[in-house]
């Protein structure tokens, strides 16, 4: 399988070492062109106001949105459920791609907090709980019907799916456990 990475900023080489360890084909995309073909995207963390100036001016909301429409499944992590959201709180300006019916608040856990490990219950994932390594992360405040909530820490969510779009507020690539990305890639195998 062609899953693409959208390379801007942030942990790109490790999601792309993830997708090798399941057996796909993680490709770097950057430009329009880089978007032929792919069968899901990834959208890593970084800074999500960065990221989303960069996907306007490297003109890459159209192909985002032309594999959206098409039915092409996304995956994004800390930065990436903030971009794929449809609102961040308290930054009404800020562009968002808006793909989950989600509000999210950014650096949700505080600044005292700008990182931290936790051991996750994801039932989605198996019985085994999931190394979440947090880095200022979002969390999801508010969610829509559609959306279902896939997990928390401390009283927030940080995991949902809502159809093809999967968010995760922490680095799953920043660890040895490949479950979330095989996840990803049965949603991506599952399409009719
Ligand atoms: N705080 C960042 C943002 O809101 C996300 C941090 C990350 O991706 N590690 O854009």
């Amino acid at each position: 399988m062609k899953i693409g990475v959208l390379a801007l900023q942030g942990a790109i080489s490790e999601h792309l070492d993830m997708l090798e360890a399941c057996g796909a084909e993680g490709i770097r995309v950057r430009r329009p062109e880089d978007f032929n073909g792919l069968e899901g995207l990834i959208i890593p963390g970084g800074e999500s106001t960065t990221m989303g100036r960069l996907i306007e001016n490297l003109s890459l909301g159209e192909p985002i949105r032309s594999l959206q429409e098409g039915g092409v499944p996304f995956m994004g992590t800390c930065a990436g459920l903030v971009l794929l959201g449809r609102e961040a709180a308290g930054c009404p300006e800020q562009r968002l791609l808006g793909y989950m019916d989600t509000v999210v608040v950014r650096n949700g856990f505080g600044r005292q907090c700008e990182s931290f490990e936790a051991s996750l219950d994801l039932p989605f994932l198996g019985r085994a709980p999931f190394p979440g390594v947090f880095i200022r992360a979002p969390y999801i405040a508010r969610a829509g019907k559609g959306v279902e909530i896939l997990g928390s820490v401390e009283g927030r969510d940080i995991a949902a799916r809502q159809g093809r779009v999967l968010t995760v507020a922490f680095h799953p690539e920043l660890t040895e456990d490949l479950r979330l990305h095989r996840y990803f890639l049965q949603m991506a195998k599952n399409l009719p």
